[in-house]
């Protein structure tokens, strides 16, 4: 009998790394890890890809979706004006497989998402300030001035739910972040 994998929940504003982090983690890290690909309505960025960076779908197919109970979470994120849903079933596959399925999701949809998997991993990786988010942001250079003030208002309010993750990560370099999550998910494996 395979042993059920585990739910790992990943939160952290915009612009904090966490595209980089995970990205290591799953190619650093000895445990089954595998990234739940999250639909949603928002436009491709460039470097994107369908099916892995996300699935992108129209307002309709998302709605239609919804209406099916297809999302195991689902939110229009605070401020971005789309929305973003974590599908049901390749969940339950992946985790029945013995998979540990990594959710990179908003603070509302993991609050959500905890409702149906109680025995959920949660993990918040903090910018260390929000001055520090904005010179991240900045650096990135694919915001307009008004696209990033909202998404430091976002950052505000997801800076506050931190607390109510079981691990907070502080994003100093990606080297440390990684090295971090990995051992404390390491040590979760026979518990
Ligand atoms: P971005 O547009 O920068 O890729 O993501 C914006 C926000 O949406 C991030 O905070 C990200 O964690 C969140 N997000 C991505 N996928 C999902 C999802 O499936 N569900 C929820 N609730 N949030 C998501």
């Amino acid at each position: 009998m395979i042993q059920p994998g585990k739910l790992v929940i990943i939160s952290g504003p915009s612009g904090v790394g966490k595209t980089t982090v995970l990205k290591r983690l799953f190619s650093q890290c000895k445990l089954p890890l595998r990234p739940s690909i999250s639909a949603t309505t928002r436009q491709k960025r460039p470097g994107e890809v369908e099916g892995v960076s996300y699935y992108y779908l129209s307002d309709e197919e998302f709605q239609s979706k919804r209406e099916n109970d297809e999302f195991l979470e689902c939110v229009e994120v605070f401020g971005h004006g789309h929305w973003y849903g974590t599908l049901r079933e390749p969940v339950s596959t992946g985790l029945n497989e013995g998979k540990w399925i990594v959710l990179e999701i908003d603070v509302e949809g993991a609050a959500r998402a905890l409702k149906h998997y109680a025995d959920a991993i949660t993990i918040f990786i903090h910018p260390g300030s929000i001055e520090e988010l904005e010179k991240r942001l900045r650096g990135r250079g694919t915001e307009t001035e008004s696209a990033l003030n909202r998404r430091l208002d976002v950052a505000r309010r997801e800076l506050k739910a931190a607390e109510s993750y079981q691990h907070i990560v502080t994003n100093k370099s990606v080297d440390q972040t990684v090295n971090d999550i990995c051992q404390l998910l390491e040590a979760l494996e026979n518990q």
